[in-house]
């Protein structure tokens, strides 16, 4: 089945996990057992993909080979229960690097999630991971970005159409994951009219291209490990935002709705939430 196929004909899918093959918390067979438990007929692992340099977060290239051998166990071992997946979750980083490059190509993915994590700094070619947690998103803004909160954004949206323009991938992760630390830098920007026209031109993009947007909801509970003064404040969120999942909608673009799981516990974290507003 083909991942249209598949979100068209049923809810019970969740496209993007991470397992030990990057930053998720838990092994891969553990995920499948809760996916199982939690009733999902189709279950992606999605790991960050490698990438030219090194990252805490991303898979090393070699380990792609095991990662593909523990894949395939496990496939045969849930046989029959539920459908898994094989994917990764690619960062695109220009020209450079991304979904559409041989490398992806030679590996025997069932399907290609692509997403923007890093941005480079202004005048150069050092890649920074503006995807964190707020705290650390502030920090990197005096450090590498000399607090220019609109020099990041354009950078992210820009990349992102670039991304989408490259293709070679099925759904588009999370596409406007930026306002979130963005908001924390500066309140109200994501209401901003020239934030809003970088949403509209990416939907116009996604839309010019036939791929899948994604509804992530992994914000929608406090991170783990939130000191309950942080839980007692915490907004949820889904990535994108209510209003651009109904833009989305009307536009008639597929949308698949994914938890981006690193805990097994939170496998189906937020998902309900997003149906409907799909339904509404
Ligand atoms: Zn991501
Ligand atoms: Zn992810």
């Amino acid at each position: 089945m083909t991942v249209k196929e598949i979100i068209s004909s049923t809810r019970s899918y969740n496209l993007h996990s991470h397992t030990q093959f990057c930053d998720g918390r838990a092994d891969m067979a553990r995920f499948a057992d809760a996916a199982v438990k939690a009733g999902y007929k189709h279950y992606g692992f999605t790991p960050h993909s490698p990438i030219p340099f090194h990252s805490p977060c991303n898979m090393e290239q070699s380990q792609v080979e095991e990662y593909i051998a523990e894949f395939n166990r496990l496939k045969d071992e849930y046989r029959g229960r539920i459908n898994l997946y094989l994917s990764m979750e690619i960062d695109y980083l220009g020209e450079a690097w991304g979904a559409s490059h041989d490398y992806f190509s030679s590996l025997p993915l069932d399907y290609k999630l692509s997403s923007i994590h890093f941005i480079p700094v202004a005048d150069g070619e050092t890649m920074i991971d503006v995807d964190g947690r707020p705290e650390n998103f502030l920090d990197k803004m005096s450090k590498y970005f000399d607090n220019d909160i609109r020099y990041v954004v354009d950078k992210f949206y820009e990349r992102t159409l670039e991304m989408i323009e490259a293709g070679g991938f099925d759904i588009i992760g999370h596409f406007d994951k930026i306002g979130f630390n963005a908001s924390h830098f500066k309140p109200g920007i994501e209401l901003e009219r020239w934030y809003q026209k970088h949403l509209d031109n990416v939907i116009d993009a996604i839309a010019a291209k036939g791929i899948i947007a994604e509804v992530n909801t992994k914000a929608w509970e406090a991170p783990v490990g939130a000191a309950p003064s942080q839980i007692a404040t915490y907004a949820p969120r889904l990535f994108p935002s209510p209003d651009t999942i109904r833009k989305l909608v009307s536009a008639g673009i597929p949308v698949a709705i994914n938890s981006d799981a690193h805990y097994p516990e939170r496998i189906s974290a937020g998902r309900e939430a997003a149906f409907q507003i799909i339904d509404s």
